[in-house]
């Protein structure tokens, strides 16, 4: 399982797929990607196996179009690996797309209630409950996504790398993560995020570690930290001397 996520000048899906191919150690049984053309809509591409299928169907990459995108490879913990189940997931009307990795404890529980509230479910997913109820809060507090996932993350139980999309907020990224393993690096005004560090090695060798209960937005030419109250945290790169 794995999280990879770019914005930058360059067409994202290539890169998504190789930082994907990176990080194949991990284990899987689907992959998927979602990425954006400016502020156009998110296209959204999955299948079941290996990341070869993938890159076929997207022809390498180079069907998507954009330079802003995240993917995913995916170990099933809560669902059959099917492309049904497969990452990303999105909120109902698509305002919302993200993947994950990890596990939510308490999926049921808010489950139930984000099925109270109207949503609906079409995955056997954790993951799509998590989306959801960011989602939800994004619209109940109208705030913004830093706000929506702060809320989230106070009611989600388990342990999670989070990478995740706004309709509202093209060019931009933005991941949290619980116990679950993520850094992130910027390289000439582009930002990558990723597991692990073989994923973006070729691309930077300054990377951001980002502690438990953070936030991250990542935009073209910056990385904004933000801890659990919303309040910006500063941090310093580290540069990576080893090679993969
Ligand atoms: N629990 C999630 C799922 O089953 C994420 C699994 C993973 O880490 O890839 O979809």
């Amino acid at each position: 399982c794995g999280i990879v996520g770019f914005v930058g000048n360059h067409q994202a899906a290539p890169i998504l797929l190789d930082g994907l191919s990176k990080l194949e150690y991990r284990g899987y049984d689907s992959a998927g990607l979602a990425v954006r053309d400016g502020s156009g809509e998110i296209e959204v591409v999955k299948a079941k196996g290996r990341l070869k299928i993938l890159s076929e169907k997207t022809n390498g990459g180079q069907a998507l179009a954009g330079d802003c995108g995240i993917g995913h490879t995916r170990w099933a913990t809560h669902g059959e690996p099917s492309e049904n189940n497969a990452h990303p997931h999105c909120s109902d009307d698509g305002n919302v797309v993200g993947v994950h990795n990890g596990i939510i404890e308490n999926y049921q529980e808010l489950k139930d209630k984000l099925l109270r509230k109207g949503y609906q479910f079409y995955s056997q997913t954790d993951t799509e409950v998590a989306i959801k109820l960011v989602d939800y809060y994004y619209k109940k507090y109208l705030g913004t996504p830093v706000d929506a996932i702060n809320h989230a993350m106070v009611r989600i139980r388990g342990s999670y790398a989070l990478a995740v999309m706004f309709k509202d907020y093209p060019e931009e990224i933005y991941v949290a993560r619980k116990d679950s393993p993520m850094i992130l690096g910027v390289e000439n005004g582009e930002c990558f995020v990723a597991s692990d560090v073989p994923a973006i090695l070729k691309y930077t060798r300054n990377v951001y570690y980002i502690g438990n209960l953070e936030l991250a937005r990542l935009q073209k030419g910056s990385i904004t930290f933000y801890n659990l109250d919303g309040d910006e945290i500063e941090k310093e790169p580290v540069e990576i001397k080893w090679d993969a």
